[in-house]
């Protein structure tokens, strides 16, 4: 019977070395560099590449892709238990060349991409040379993509796009943009948009402000406000057929939603080996806080909230490796989606209430990770949509009772069960 909770043995090994290079020359670098998406930045290109090189010579590179990419095509499983280490880090994930946005938008690109696209996006952006931004939500909604205004109109060989699209992270990073823009507004609601490469150089292109959030970066944030104003790109831009963005973006957004969740796991384990090596640490009244039940509970209640979400997570990426398709998995990574900002949030909080003062300072970094439990409830899809979701897919399918009281009604099944025996019926129905 395949049911196995074990990692096979060459493949731990790979993640023991992961572990030990991450602690020893990817933490450092958090220290130091600001951006390790800003592949302008001629300290962070110094300190990150060769890392990405050792990387490479140990078959770890972009390991979300398969070898037809140039990834080792480890799946989603492998990817996981990897993710999970580079998940405490900032820098990680973009050492070992699994970043998003950039991961799911090279998804996009290896899917819809033409010959000339790939050859100038996708190979540098795969490298590590160049990185990507997906502009889809808009000012005046996110939740609600069918509300979305950008258009885009075919002029000849061109489309022209014009509109405002809000929070399009790494903008100012970014060699290019995948962007959603409707090209026909009478059609069906989820017909309406289609999905553009846009040059980043493109004239039109105007960042109005790139937004900052608490807890980042204290100069200039990464999450681009941008107006494009007659944007013209060649009709080749255009990634898949007109009219199938919502198509192309879920080719993107089930893997970047696991993967998140991958990267959280670690975020979390993080919070619960800080709260356990201060209950053994700090002392009151002759005691460790580890000797008291309510801190006992905390430790408890979050090493069982993590234990959950790590197994729903791995079962959600086996079931990815099984299925190879997004569309049949949608319900668990809707439940990964959902518990993920709960569990980061709870066991945050319960670690910055065992440090006391210092928990709240900006002395230790859980503010930054409290912060990114509501990133985590909003960046690919607020939480409440996620939960609809999961209703949606169990409630599909799902027969009404055929009688006045439910199927479980207990006096019918007494009355069923003993016309099976041949015992004489109480006659209660
Ligand atoms: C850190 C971060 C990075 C992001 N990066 C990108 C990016 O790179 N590219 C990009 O295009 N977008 C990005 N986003 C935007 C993200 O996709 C949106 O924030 C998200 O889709 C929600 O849209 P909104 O912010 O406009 O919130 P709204 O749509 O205004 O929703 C606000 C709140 O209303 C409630 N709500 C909304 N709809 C419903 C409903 N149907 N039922 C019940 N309650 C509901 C929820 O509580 C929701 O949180 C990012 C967001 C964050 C926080």
């Amino acid at each position: 019977m395949a049911w196995d909770f074990e990692t096979d043995p060459q493949f731990q090994e790979k993640l023991d070395w992961v572990d030990r290079f991450v602690t020893e020359e990817v933490e450092p670098v958090d220290r130091i560099i600001e951006h390790a998406w800003d592949v302008s930045d001629p300290t962070r290109n110094k300190l990150i590449k060769p890392l990405q090189e050792t990387v490479r010579g140990q078959e770890l590179w972009a390991c979300h892709l398969g070898p037809n990419l140039g990834g080792p095509g480890y799946g989603q499983l492998k990817l996981a238990l990897l993710n999970e280490i580079l998940g405490r880090t900032h820098s990680g994930p973009v050492v070992f060349g699994c970043q998003a946005p950039d991961s799911g938008n090279a998804e996009i690109l290896a899917h819809y991409g033409t010959p000339e696209l790939k050859a100038r996006y996708l190979g540098p952006l795969i490298d590590g040379d160049i990185m990507s931004c997906y502009s889809m939500t808009e000012p005046q909604g996110g939740s609600d993509p069918t509300s979305f205004v950008t258009r885009a109109v075919r002029d000849g060989d061109h489309y022209v796009i014009n509109g405002e699209k809000w929070f399009s992270s790494h903008a100012r990073f970014s060699s290019f943009l995948i962007v959603m823009a409707v090209t026909d507004p009478t059609a069906p609601r989820t017909e309406r948009a289609s999905m553009f490469v846009v040059p980043i150089d493109t004239p039109g292109i105007e960042i109005v402000r790139n937004v900052g959030v608490w807890g980042h970066s204290e100069s200039e944030g990464t999450h681009a406000y941008i107006r494009y104003t007659d944007v013209r790109v060649p009709a080749d831009h255009l990634l898949g057929e007109e009219g199938k963005g919502f198509e192309v973006a879920q080719t993107r957004l089930g893997g970047g939603r696991i993967h998140h969740a991958m990267r959280t796991v670690g975020l979390v384990r993080a919070s619960l080996d800080m709260m356990l090596e201060r209950a053994v640490s700090r002392r009151t009244r002759g005691k460790n806080l580890s000797d008291m039940q309510l801190v006992q509970e905390m430790i408890a209640e979050s090493w069982v909230e993590l234990e959950q979400f790590r197994l729903l997570v791995l079962r959600t990426a086996w079931k990815i490796d099984q299925l190879q398709d997004y569309k049949k998995v949608i319900a668990d990574i809707s439940a990964v989606k959902m518990v993920m900002p709960k569990v980061l949030g709870n066991v945050v909080s319960r670690a910055i209430q065992l440090h006391g003062s210092l928990g709240i300072s900006t002395e230790m970094p859980f503010g930054k990770w409290l912060l990114e439990s509501y990133h985590m409830g909003l960046a690919d899809g607020a939480t409440e949509l996620h939960k609809q979701q999961i209703a949606k897919q169990l409630l599909r399918g799902t027969e009404p009772s055929p009688g006045l009281f439910p199927t479980v009604h207990l006096p019918a099944l007494d009355s069923a069960a003993e016309l099976k025996f041949g015992l004489q019926a109480k006659g209660v129905w």
